[in-house]
Order: structure tokens, then sequence, then C-alpha cells
């Protein structure tokens, strides 16, 4: 749900929403100074540690889409659509050290990501969990204030029942992939980084079926409608992101998460200011000079509260703890009803002589 993690920019130094240009930059620098052979043997550990966390940063920042994202809605919107090794994968480093002779640290640090040796069995672990699914959901602002239970309905991969999720036809069994020797990986040099990439041939297993499973082709999944009830806690927001583990596709090792992306549609009356609610009541001029029990909305429901005599046109009224709670800590918000007077457009004749007589009174 809410990441924790560090931000981006403030672990490159740089403000919110900086430039591809300025990400670069700081990543180069930080690079160089954090370069776990430019520090004694005390502090490797450490300036290891700080390399991955910049690099994963940069990885991120370098990259327009996955910026937007992240821009967008953080840690969560990144987390949901890819893994870390997808990052590093996908980043261009070699644009920021050129052949600087840079590519052994990645090779020391990354080679669990496919940046170098090791990559034999992390190319196998990584098949095995299936594709985490993104969905959004539109919800009223009452419903989150509330809470809610959604029913979502989408369709995701289930493992093939005929051959148990392995692609082949039962009774049959697997061959050594003849491209990768078994291994499941092929290396090719990009730039000067060399990088390890999942074999093509058998997509990373080791491994090749002779005969294809019947009912799913061989692929070890199906395509099935799923419909999951959602519990929607009280508090989100536009921009809200709740994971759902192992809700998504299926794999070899288990399935991947599902993300549903909140989104809150705008309120006739309300306007949402974090936990804050906002609205305007109309009043008429009587009930401004005299005072007395107004009704005002609420998200649940109409409530009365009491207004002073010469209550001014614009006077804020705020109604503790009828606003949203905090999705975090629980609070309740306000509510904040800015009253709006009525001045009566028309008047009858006895009105109009009730009104001279009065402005007598007052001496105007
Ligand atoms: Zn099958
Ligand atoms: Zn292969």
């Amino acid at each position: 749900m809410m990441s924790t993690a560090k931000d981006y920019y403030e672990i490159l130094g740089l403000q919110k929403g900086a430039s591809v240009d300025e990400v670069k930059k700081a990543y180069r620098q930080l690079a160089l100074k954090h370069h776990p052979d430019r520090v004694g043997t005390d502090q490797k550990k450490e300036a290891e540690e700080k390399f991955k966390e910049i690099s994963e940063a940069y990885a991120v920042l370098s990259d327009p889409e996955k910026k937007k994202l992240y821009d967008q809605y953080g840690h969560a919107g990144i987390d949901s659509r890819y893994s870390t090794e997808d990052i590093f994968r996908s980043a261009n480093f070699s644009d920021i050290f050129g052949g600087s002779g840079f590519g052994d640290i990645f090779e020391q640090f990354f080679g669990d990501f496919g940046f170098g040796g090791g990559a034999q069995t992390s190319y196998r672990t990584r098949q095995q969990r299936g594709q985490d699914l993104q969905l959004e959901v539109t919800i009223s602002l009452e419903d989150a204030s509330s809470g809610t239970e959604k029913l979502v309905s989408f369709s995701r991969y289930d493992s093939c029942t005929a051959c148990k999720g392995s692609g082949a036809e039962p009774g049959s069994s697997k061959e050594k992939c003849p491209s990768c020797n078994g291994q499941g990986a092929v290396r090719s040099g990009l730039g000067f980084i060399s990088f390890s990439q999942t074999c093509p041939t058998c997509g990373g297993e080791g491994k090749i079926i002779k005969n294809r499973c019947r009912v799913c082709s061989g692929s070890g999944k199906t395509k099935a409608r799923k419909d999951l009830k959602v519990n929607i806690p009280k508090g989100v927001d536009t921009g809200s992101v709740l994971r759902l583990k192992d809700e998504g596709n299926s794999g070899m090792g288990g399935r991947g998460d599902l993300y549903i992306y909140i989104r809150v549609r705008p309120h006739s009356m309300f306007i949402r200011e974090g936990d804050f609610i906002r609205c305007k009541v109309k009043i008429s001029i009587v009930k401004a000079i005299l005072g007395g029990e107004i009704e005002v909305p609420t998200l649940d429901g109409k409530v009365k509260m009491k207004i002073p005599s010469g209550t001014q046109p614009n006077t804020i009224f705020r109604l503790k703890n009828k606003g949203i709670t905090n999705l975090r800590n629980k609070r309740p918000g306000d509510e904040l009803v800015e009253i709006e007077v009525e001045i009566p457009k028309k008047l009858s004749f006895r009105e109009k002589r009730i009104i001279e007589e009065w402005a007598k009174v007052r001496g105007e």
C-alpha cells in the first residue's frame, strides 16, 4: 500500500519533479563520489549500499515513462509495473559512464539482476512469479469517506489444470533447451556492459517442450474471468493504490499481485482538501440577523447546526470530525461550512413597508 521507501528525488538531492537532465547530472556526480573503489575498506559496505540506492533512483527517473509514473503515483506506481530487475535492466547506464570502465561495478552489484555472471539462477527464479495486474476503480466521495466494498471483475491467467502449468502434454516431459544449454540465459554485449538476457528460445526456463499441452497450447496458462470483492478502506483519495497480494496472473512460482488504482469522483456539493471537506450553505437574511438553527449537509446525512445572531456572509463554521478520516493516522478531518446570505430580490407591499419602518427605527 503506502510505500515507506525513500523518495528518489531526495536520494539524488533534487527537487521533486526535476528534469531528466538534472537527474543525469546529479547521478553522475553522486556515482563518482560513492563509487566503492574510491573509499576505504571500512566504508565499502556503506558506499555499496549508497551506490545501489542512487542507481535505482537514477534508473527510474532517467526513464521518461517510469518518471511520469513515479511523479504521479510514487513508489506504488513503479512497484506495480516493474520489478527491481526490470528497472535496472532497462536503464541506460552507459549514457552516464561512457567507456569509463564502470562496467565491472555493475557486474559486481547487479549480477543478480542480469548485468553479468550469476544470471543463470536468477533468470529461473524471475520466471516463476506471475505478472502483476492493474485495475482502476472509481468511487464516490461518500464511499471514500466511509470505506466500501467493491466488486471488481477482470481477466487473468490461471495455471492450466490439464498440464498443471508445465505446458507439456500430460505424459510427456520437457527437454533441455539447445539455445542456452539449459542455462536460461544468453549473454550479449551492449556498449561497455555485458548483459545477460533471458534465452529467447526457452523464455529463461532452460527447458523446452516437445509435445505441447493441447488445452493451453504449451503456455501452461489459461485465461479466466475473476470476480473479486475489494475492501476499500476509509480515507482513500484519487491516486491511492491498494495492493492485493497474489491476485495477479498465475506463474510457475505463484501469482503476481493485483494493484487497484483509486479514483474518487468529484462531488456536487463538497470540495475535498486532504482530510477536510468544504461546502457552502445558503441562509435567509432573517436567519443571519436573528441566528438560530440551520440544516447542513454532511457526508453522512444532514445535521442541525446553530448559528449566532448577526452571522456575516462568508463566515466559515467548522463541524468537527465531519470531514474525511485520514488513511494513515485514522484521525477524522473536519467539515468547513461557508455561509451565504440570500438577499430577497422581490418584496411584497407589506414586506417593503416593514423594512422601511425598520430603516426609520435605525435612522437610515
Ligand atoms: Zn496446459
Ligand atoms: Zn534456452
